[in-house]
């Protein structure tokens, strides 16, 4: 279950969920997200700057996990629900 302190994205290819306590809004993770499927969002971050969720019109997260692998905070965690 997300706590005030998680976001949750369930998509259709996976589960994105976002630790806000973590996340310094740096932008890495949009910046290299390959569908560009990620934004900035109203919740805000540890040094209260946005935070992101995967929510960019007309685009889907494929659960790829290259966000979490790269974020330098350990801020996003994927599990991926479906192959494809
Ligand atoms: S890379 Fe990590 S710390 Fe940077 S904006 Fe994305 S989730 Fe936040
Ligand atoms: S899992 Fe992949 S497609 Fe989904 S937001 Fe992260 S980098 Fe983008």
């Amino acid at each position: 279950m997300a706590t005030k302190d998680e976001l949750v994205y369930a998509g259709e290819k996976g589960r994105f969920t976002l630790y806000t306590g973590l996340c310094k809004g740096c932008g890495l993770c949009i910046e290299k997200c390959p569908t560009g499927v990620l934004d900035w969002n109203d919740v805000l971050g540890v040094y209260g700057t946005p935070s992101v969720l995967p929510v960019a019109k007309g685009k889907v997260c494929t659960g790829c996990g290259i966000c979490q692998q790269l974020c330098p905070d350990c801020a996003i965690k994927v599990e991926r629900t479906r192959a494809g």
